[in-house]
């Protein structure tokens, strides 16, 4: 696989025109910044779609007109008609739409305000509009070769940024200068920029899963929850691991190892045809075999691409039957144990599911890691 091979556009068209039919709409509508980065390669913040069976029409302001018309130049962009929106953009869906006769249009509920679906339903009162949900979200949950590729290479950038945490974590350091010494080697390993804000979570603060790094110095017996990620052409990977700051008594440490099995568990269930609900479980049941069931607050984990958080979820299954993961999907597995007041432990790593079980993405130590 070359570095800079494109996306199949074309077939990614293909399915939201297959989906465009079973509605049975005229034009499809997409309006989620992470769809049109998948369905056409374009990567700004606003935007609109509108595809129709023989035609993609991307609409787009002023301030990205010439990276499109440069980007179509060289084969980074979908076969779509780019259109200046000069105006507003509910004025120029109206200009697209109306002279092409769209009578039906399906549109990403998830993703338009009520206010802006006021708006086009005002400027076009003749088109009967169909709501639709996860639609271009389920095509994205399995990876393609391409976005397998780029996930490749950026799980194994992460995993050499998490290889050299010791040169990073001191006693004395504040947490936010931890958390900045690792945003400077996410920057220096590749990574366009940090696909959240750095979690470094010492001491008590290590039982607060979503802790900010604030001005704590990090000190001896010190748990020291370190969680990061990075994007790279686009797509999000994550990362947690964990130090422990010289001697941790002995409870820190039957918290981490508890995480840390908990998070074996996960690995060992992992494969094409397993619910996803069921590999949280492998993680909860042996939290839960340690007394630590109640201090396991969150999913086990989440799935990863063009957004740091997206399907499929690691979780107790909201559907019935649970919906099974596939090959081709990648997902992080994090389970954590918190103890409020006095410490936590979190480990993460990112997983491309297969047929026979999981390649880990992240290959990086797992093991306490003692400074
Ligand atoms: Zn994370
Ligand atoms: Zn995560």
């Amino acid at each position: 696989v070359s570095l800079n091979e494109s996306p199949d556009w074309t077939a990614r068209l293909r399915a939201l025109d297959d989906a465009r039919r079973q509605y049975d709409c005229d034009a499809f509508l997409v309006s989620a910044p992470a769809n049109l980065r998948y369905l056409t390669g374009f990567a700004g913040s606003a935007g609109l779609l509108v595809a129709t069976a023989g035609e993609a029409v991307l609409l787009i302001d002023g301030r990205y007109h010439t990276s499109v018309r440069e980007q179509q130049a060289v084969g980074r962009l979908a076969a779509v008609t780019p259109q200046l929106v000069e105006g507003r953009y509910d004025a120029a869906l109206a200009d697209a739409l109306t002279p092409r006769a769209v009578r039906r249009v399906a549109f990403e509920a998830a993703h338009v305000s009520v206010a802006t679906f006021e708006v086009w339903r005002h400027r076009l009162p003749a088109v009967d509009w169909r709501a639709t949900e996860r639609v271009v979200e389920r095509s994205r949950e399995v990876k393609d070769r391409v976005e397998i590729d780029i996930l490749r290479r950026a799980g194994l950038a992460l995993a050499g940024v998490a290889s050299r945490l010791r040169e990073l974590v001191r006693a004395g350091q504040r947490e936010r200068d931890v958390a900045r010494a690792i945003e400077d080697r996410l920057d220096a390993a590749g990574f366009s920029q940090p696909a959240f804000p750095t979690i470094v979570a010492s001491g008590p603060n290590s039982a607060l899963p979503h802790a900010r790094p604030g001005d704590r110095q990090l000190r001896q017996g010190d748990l020291v929850v370190l969680d990061f990620g990075g994007v790279l052409d686009g797509y999000c990977v994550d990362l947690t691991r964990v130090a422990a700051v010289g001697q941790v008594d002995t409870r820190a440490k039957e918290l981490f190892d508890a995480v840390s099995a908990a998070q074996s568990a996960a690995l060992a269930v992992i494969r094409h045809g397993v619910a996803a609900s069921a590999v949280d479980q492998a993680a909860r049941d042996e939290l839960g075999r340690r007394g630590l069931g109640q201090a396991f607050v969150h999913a086990t984990g989440h799935g990863l691409g063009l957004e740091l958080h997206e399907a499929p979820r690691i979780a107790r299954s909201e559907h019935e039957p649970p919906e099974p993961l596939l090959a081709g999907m990648v997902c992080t597995i994090e389970p954590g144990a918190y103890l409020p007041g006095l410490a936590g432990a979190r480990l993460e790593d990112d997983v491309l599911v297969t047929t026979t079980g999981c390649e880990v993405l992240t290959p990086a130590p797992r093991d306490l890691l003692v400074v």
